[in-house]
């Protein structure tokens, strides 16, 4: 079993990184070369502005290149429940927010032609208990009418023509969504922001943001240092960064297994749609089929950070999850084991902004392979002036009360979601 990212093991690495210092002045420098930073530096480049990706690993090694592979639709959240939260004007803002998201991602790939597997093969949301099917139905009319006319509802009784497993009580199927091979993607959004200009540094980690007087910023870096008349903050899950995103960024692992690839037969045995699948479980799974037929199987397993370590004990979780869920391929080896952070929020919606004279679109809370790359290109045109264009613009972002980085509350939080999911509450 590789102890790896099956995305990234399975396509090329970017390989146009710059190779010289970091030195001299820029229009943008953007922090962070996953999806949020790339897609940034793809518009601002297009737009004319000399910038630089300052990315402390290698691009896309983070989160944007170790994730479930699915591009969903609309909210992660229940619809009705963020419209009591919030008010239906802006519940529907935010959904279709996502919505244009999973556009972008699709226009970037048709303009910078990049061979990735896009397909837009839909979502099912799998109820884990009869509780969780009669919320879900019970929130299905207003999701339907005020939010997206493509969903439907599926009883107990239907879930077979979607899954081949007989643990769930009903489900919603959202034929918007998508999904992606995302090292492929990854790598040629570095390559299209590279070819438009911009100029990518790996192993660049920024370790001290100095103000210089207005917006502009002086950068020290693992390879020099730079000027750059703007910031962009596309630092996800980091807990090292200036201080107001560590208040707010709450690191949360999540781990994904790949099976071996499976035969046609197995395939049409546990997912015969091959759409994204999420499972209602507060401790829940996400699961699809790879292009090339394996099971990619995620989840929060443990609720833990990850490391190599955690990451092996969490694959364990997730082997007996899925053959509990999937007991006919229960025999099929285990080729890729690995796990990430995700950078959430408390009410896990994303943010975007500008702060001390830094623009930041973050938090992207476990759902975010689509809103990272809209948001990289949204504010992008609020740098060129264009304020509007940030579709997160007013929604509040209070610090979290005890909370300055490393998250020392995950396991009575995470022992807290065990014991609902047990309750099937
Ligand atoms: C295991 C897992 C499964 C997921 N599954 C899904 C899914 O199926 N669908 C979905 O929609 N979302 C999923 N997500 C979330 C999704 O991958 C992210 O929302 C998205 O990739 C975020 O992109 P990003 O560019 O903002 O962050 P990242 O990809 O994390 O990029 C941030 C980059 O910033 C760099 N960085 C940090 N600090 C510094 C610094 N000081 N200097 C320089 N560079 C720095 C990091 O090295 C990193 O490369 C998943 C995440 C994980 C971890």
């Amino acid at each position: 079993m590789k102890p790896v990212s099956y995305w990234l093991d399975s396509a090329p690495a970017f390989a146009g990184g710059e190779t010289g210092a970091v030195e001299g002045e820029v229009d943008v420098a953007v922090v962070g070369g996953g999806f949020t930073g790339l897609s940034a530096a793809l518009a601002l480049a297009q737009a004319g502005a000399s910038v630089m990706v300052l990315e402390r690993g290698r691009v896309v090694g983070a989160q944007s290149g170790r994730n479930g592979g699915h591009v969903n639709n609309g909210l992660a959240h229940d619809f009705g429940a963020t419209a009591g939260r919030l008010g239906l004007a802006q519940a529907r803002g935010l959904y279709q927010a996502f919505d244009a998201a999973v556009d972008t991602v699709e226009r970037i790939v048709m303009d910078q032609q990049i061979a990735c597997d896009f397909r837009r093969g839909g979502k099912i949301k799998l109820a884990a208990s009869a509780a969780h099917f009669e919320g879900m139905a019970r929130g299905f009319d207003v999701l339907q009418r005020e939010a997206d006319a493509e969903t439907e509802l599926l009883e107990r009784g239907r879930v077979r023509e979607e899954i081949g497993s007989d643990i769930f009580h009903g489900a919603l199927v959202y034929r918007r969504s998508a999904q992606m091979h995302m090292g492929k993607f990854g790598a040629g959004l570095a390559v299209a922001a590279a070819r438009h200009g911009a100029r990518i540094f790996e192993n660049a980690g920024v370790t001290q943001w100095r103000r210089q007087g207005g917006a502009a910023y002086r950068l020290t870096t693992a390879r020099g240092i730079v000027l750059a008349r703007r910031v962009f903050v596309a630092t996800g899950a980091a807990v090292d960064g200036p201080w107001f995103f560590r208040r707010r960024i709450i690191p949360i692992g999540s781990f994904i297994i790949a099976t071996a690839p499976l035969s046609e037969a197995q395939v049409n045995s546990i997912m015969p749609t091959r759409r994204t699948a999420t499972t209602t479980r507060h401790i829940g799974n996400y699961f699809r089929i790879a292009p090339d037929n394996r099971l990619i199987f995620g989840g929060r397993a443990r609720f833990a950070l990850s490391n190599p370590a955690s990451d092996v004990k969490s694959g364990l979780v997730l082997q007996g999850q899925l053959r509990e869920m999937f007991p006919q391929i229960a025999a099929v080896p285990i080729d890729y084991c690995w796990g990430g952070e995700v950078d959430a929020t408390a009410d896990r919606l994303p943010r975007a902004g500008e702060r001390d004279g830094m623009v930041y679109a973050m938090g992207l809370s476990g759902h975010g392979t689509q809103m990272s790359v809209h948001l990289g290109q949204c504010m992008a045109r609020v740098i060129a002036g264009e304020a509007a264009a940030n579709p997160l613009a007013g929604l509040a972002w209070p610090a979290v009360a005890g909370h300055f980085g490393p998250p020392w509350f995950l396991p009575a939080v995470g022992l807290y979601y065990r014991i609902k999911d047990r309750l099937g509450a």
